[in-house]
């Protein structure tokens, strides 16, 4: 298939998303990908882009994995909506998670999307727990719906939406005693934790921290929520993150990389207690049910995408890989100011710059950065969508050591490029000055 950029950016810029064009033109992501392969794309010129951003957590698998690729085709001319009868691949899959999940997580409903998946998650406890607060952590990405939306804290997105804050209050990350202090009161159905938080900048809690608000919860009657969206299926170096921590929650979300990146789907694991309560009976069959959810596409990727990471070993991958990252960053970063840290699990990893100008600039700069890694390494890279003074670095766990040595000289060569903050900031005035320049000429055109 071939694609006119020109013709698709007019189209675009009439009928489409005009301010993501603008954003794209910016830092130079206006370009067509027409093929991807692993931890490979290629845009319509014919130039060949390695993909560290992984579709923000999607790709675990790489870019159309055979594996799931064959999935699809062999579930050709089956009905992908028979909703009215029984779904061999949706109670395929069921028991799949149930033998993979952290323990006692027996039962699985299937959702379309994360945000979906933290809504089904918080209805579950309210429903379970007869109260209606949710507690969720600073930092905290959930998602975009109304109802995910008001347990991440981003103050962008949610403030034209203020009625989002009404059922749910913030404690501090990575503090028991806060948590605690709020728990206490018996007025929270369920706290809501992501074990590492991805768009809060590759933020990783304290050794205990998840065991003791485990125990927290237990004590006061709170269901405790595991969002792995973002951490799930092998990206930090185990097939869940609460592997890491040797915690068991009593809800676990996962979508994202869950069908290898092919189609939409997420799944909400529970204890077998909490299903008897809320979803057993006829008359509850329906409390979660969506049109599209856990159907025979989305589930047949699913399980083609778990038998890959576990076949082909990919939290292994991710473990070995991330630490040649983790450490080839941290030696690099010894001899450069303006990098205040490198940390991560596996292959979750952010680059956090230190700015002292405050959080405009720092996020300028750093996606300036991505827009340099872009052009001239052609690496894809992004910012944490919380805390956009954090670079994150999460590729398909299929990365290769090549990968990881192309990644290593090319941010050794940067850095020894651009050694200081001032002339950081003047590669990030040059997007700038790009981006008025191409308002000008589109405002003449
Ligand atoms: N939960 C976590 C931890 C996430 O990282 C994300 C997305 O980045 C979501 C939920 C929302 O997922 P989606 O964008 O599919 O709605």
């Amino acid at each position: 298939m071939s694609f006119d950029d020109m013709e698709i950016q007019g189209l675009i810029k009439k009928y489409g998303d005009d301010s993501f064009l603008d954003y794209c033109r910016m830092f130079r992501l206006d370009k067509i990908f027409v093929k991807a392969q692993g931890m490979l794309l290629w845009d319509s010129q014919g130039k060949i882009y390695r993909d560290f951003l992984g579709g923000y957590g999607c790709l675990n698998l790489g870019h159309e994995h055979p594996a799931v690729i064959k999935a699809l085709r062999d579930v050709e001319g089956m009905p992908n909506m028979a909703q009215f009868g029984l779904n061999p691949f949706q109670a395929q899959l069921s028991q799949m998670l149930a033998s993979i999940s952290p323990s006692g997580l027996t039962r699985s409903v299937f959702t379309n999307s994360g945000a979906e998946t933290a809504e089904a998650a918080i209805k579950t406890a309210c429903a379970f727990t007869g109260r209606e607060m949710i507690a969720y952590a600073v930092g905290a990405y959930h998602g975009k719906t109304l109802g995910a939306l008001a347990i991440t804290d981003n103050y962008f997105y949610r403030s034209p939406f203020k009625s989002a804050a009404s059922f749910s209050s913030q404690v501090a990350f990575n503090d028991v005693t806060a948590l605690e202090r709020a728990l206490k009161k018996r007025t929270f159905a369920a706290f809501i934790v992501e074990p590492i938080q991805g768009e809060g900048g590759i933020s990783i809690p304290g050794p205990d921290y998840l065991r003791v608000a485990c125990d927290l919860c237990k004590k006061y009657g709170t269901i405790f929520i595991l969002d792995e969206i973002q951490t799930g299926l092998g990206r930090t170096g185990r097939m869940f993150c609460a592997d890491h921590f040797f915690v068991s929650p009593d809800i676990l979300l996962i979508s994202k990389s869950l069908s290898g990146g092919a189609v939409p789907i997420g799944a909400m694991m529970m204890t077998e207690k909490i299903w008897q309560k809320v979803y057993a009976g006829v008359r509850n069959c329906g409390l979660t049910l969506s049109t599209f959810g856990g159907n025979t596409r989305a589930c047949a990727c699913a399980i083609a995408a778990i038998e890959v990471i576990r076949s082909e070993n990919l939290s292994k991958n991710a473990e070995i890989m991330g630490e040649r990252l983790i450490n080839g960053l941290r030696e690099i970063a010894e001899n450069v100011s303006w990098i205040k840290d490198v940390r991560g699990s596996g292959l979750m990893i952010g680059i956090e710059i230190n700015i002292p100008f405050g959080r405009r600039v720092g996020s300028l700069i750093a996606s300036s950065l991505c827009a340099y890694f872009l052009d001239n390494y052609g690496i894809i890279l992004g910012v944490c969508l919380n805390n956009r003074m954090v670079v994150r670095v999460e590729p398909p766990l299929v990365i290769s050591n090549d990968d990881v040595e192309y990644f290593l000289v090319a941010f050794r060569e940067f850095c020894a490029r651009y050694k200081n903050l001032g002339m950081l900031g003047v590669l990030a005035k040059k997007f700038v000055v790009n981006y008025v320049n191409n308002r000008r000429i589109n405002a003449v055109s």
